[in-house]
């Protein structure tokens, strides 16, 4: 069991920097979640203070309901896994595995079952007896995790566990960290600037920017429903695109271009009639019709789909990424169509949904 809550957070360093701004999480017993935003947003202080590496400036951090606010690092009974892996290179892959337990003053015999048991999880079984520099970067990172396994902590945190990968191994490597949770149904959190990582890996989402939450929830509902800008434009590869576009009788008019809205849209936009709003498109729902014209800039084909750029009306800048596998030179005109429709106060940056006021 091993349930988290934290309550009312800020962190303000020394040098008066306020890093996080009021952040506020219960994290379920099992629970993934995935801290993403881009650098310096305050991820990492975040991580750092439930681990207890750095001081919580104002609020409370809860452990099984137990206040652990002031309790030291090492009495808090998680683990951590860093980016650099952090292993020592004079030990083996098994004494770095054991170091803590050794640390501890364990009994050899359980430490051995404990280190053979991670060891036989993440694959590492036949690795044992190396040293660090012989292994590749991805075995270093899952001695780093073993080394976090061994200890069965209450609470896992990763901070960037994978920037330090290749593409391809850090592919390989989530899913990885995947299956280790399902396997070990443990707490965790974990943090990334990678949207993708966020995407992949969370139960739960915390998406940030400059020391703020902006939106806690599913992969799903941040994709689907993001809260706000922010959460629109940094959820979503390609990002989505943004167009600033006036409310009218049926319609928003953008610069250079119209499109008609449905009765529903009609409805939640009733409020704005004759005001100016932001339009988010994602580029996966900008797909072949009769709403406006792209004129191509670029044409990149992915195999199953074709990424475009290119422009809309009077120069607003779109990428669509039309299914199937097209060929548009420079200059051509494709008629396009915008499946779905995000919306956004101009001035807030808010979401603008059913049922919500303006
Ligand atoms: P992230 O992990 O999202 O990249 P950080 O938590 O590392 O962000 O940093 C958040 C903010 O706090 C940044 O503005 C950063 O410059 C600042 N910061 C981080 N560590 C310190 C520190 N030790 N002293 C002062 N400011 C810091």
């Amino acid at each position: 069991m091993a349930q988290l809550n934290v309550q009312h957070v800020d962190k303000i360093y020394d040098n008066k920097v306020q890093a996080v701004f009021d952040f506020n999480l219960d994290v379920k017993d099992g629970e993934l979640i995935v801290l993403v935003g881009p650098s310096g947003c305050g991820k990492s202080t975040t991580l750092r203070m439930i681990a207890g590496l750095e001081d919580i400036s104002a609020g409370h951090l809860l452990l099984d309901g137990k206040d652990i606010t002031q309790t030291p690092a090492k009495d808090r009974d998680m683990a951590m896994v860093f980016q650099n892996y952090a292993l020592y290179g004079h030990m083996t892959i098994y004494e770095n595995m054991a170091f803590s337990l050794t640390l501890r003053k364990e009994n050899p015999n359980v430490i051995h079952k404990k280190v053979l048991a991670a060891a036989e999880i993440l694959g590492l079984t036949s690795q044992l007896n190396k040293k660090p520099s012989q292994l590749s970067g991805g075995q270093r990172q899952r001695v780093a995790m073993g080394r976090s396994i061994v200890r069965n902590p209450k609470v896992f945190l990763f901070d960037e566990p994978l920037s330090n990968l290749d593409a391809k191994l850090r592919g390989a490597t989530r899913r990885e960290i995947l299956l280790l949770h399902k396997r070990l149904q443990a707490t965790m959190l974990y943090v990334t600037h990678d949207q993708t990582e966020a995407l992949t890996l969370a139960d739960r989402i915390v998406c940030m920017s400059m020391g703020h939450v902006q939106q806690v929830g599913t992969p799903l509902e941040l994709y689907d429903a993001p809260a706000n800008r922010f959460v629109a434009s940094f959820i979503g590869l390609p990002p989505m695109n943004f167009f600033d576009v006036t409310v009218r009788e049926g319609l928003l008019e953008g610069r250079g271009f119209k499109v008609k809205l449905t009765e529903e849209e009609k409805g939640i936009l009733l409020p704005y009639a004759g005001k100016t709003i932001e339009l988010g498109v994602r580029p996966e729902d900008v797909q072949e019709g009769t709403e406006a014209t792209l004129n191509v800039f670029s044409n990149e084909n992915l195999g199953m789909n074709t990424l475009i750029h290119g422009h809309v009306g009077d120069n607003n800048r779109i990428s669509a990424k039309l299914r199937g596998w097209f060929d548009y030179e420079v200059g051509d005109n494709v008629n396009v169509a915008f499946t779905r429709k995000h919306f956004f106060d101009k001035e807030t940056g808010v979401a603008i949904r059913k049922g919500e006021k303006a």
